[in-house]
């Protein structure tokens, strides 16, 4: 095949040229937020970070309170810290991460279980 030819194919679409891939979000995290055994820790530590004795009925008393203020800085600082790049990217993560670990523990999943089953 001379160049024209594969031009050629390239124009009538016999042959595809390798599309460049969409980065997947996940690309790029760090080797122990790929670990599905450390799942449970970072949203621990995640969920700390929010932790307040603070109760808010309404959104705006809440977005209006310092300390709870400070709380959602420094989940969003904690995040950085992981290596998570933006918010998306957390909840590609969290998403992947839940699939996975579901898989490991629970391949049927309770609802699924059939009919009489035993344990
Ligand atoms: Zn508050």
């Amino acid at each position: 095949m001379n160049l024209d030819e594969i031009k050629d194919r390239i124009k009538r679409g016999l042959l595809k040229l390798p599309g460049k891939l969409k980065e997947p979000l996940t690309k790029g995290l760090p080797d122990y937020l790929k670990d599905p055994a450390n799942y449970d820790k970072i949203q621990r530590a995640l969920l700390e970070t929010l932790a307040s004795t603070h109760s808010h009925s309404e959104m705006m008393q809440w977005a209006g309170c310092k300390s709870c203020m400070e709380k959602v800085r420094e989940h969003k600082l904690l995040m950085i810290r992981l290596g998570f790049k933006t918010p998306a990217m957390y909840y590609e993560w969290k998403k992947t991460m839940e699939i996975m670990i579901r898989g490991l523990r629970d391949p049927i999943g309770p609802k699924n279980e059939p009919a009489g089953a035993s344990k």
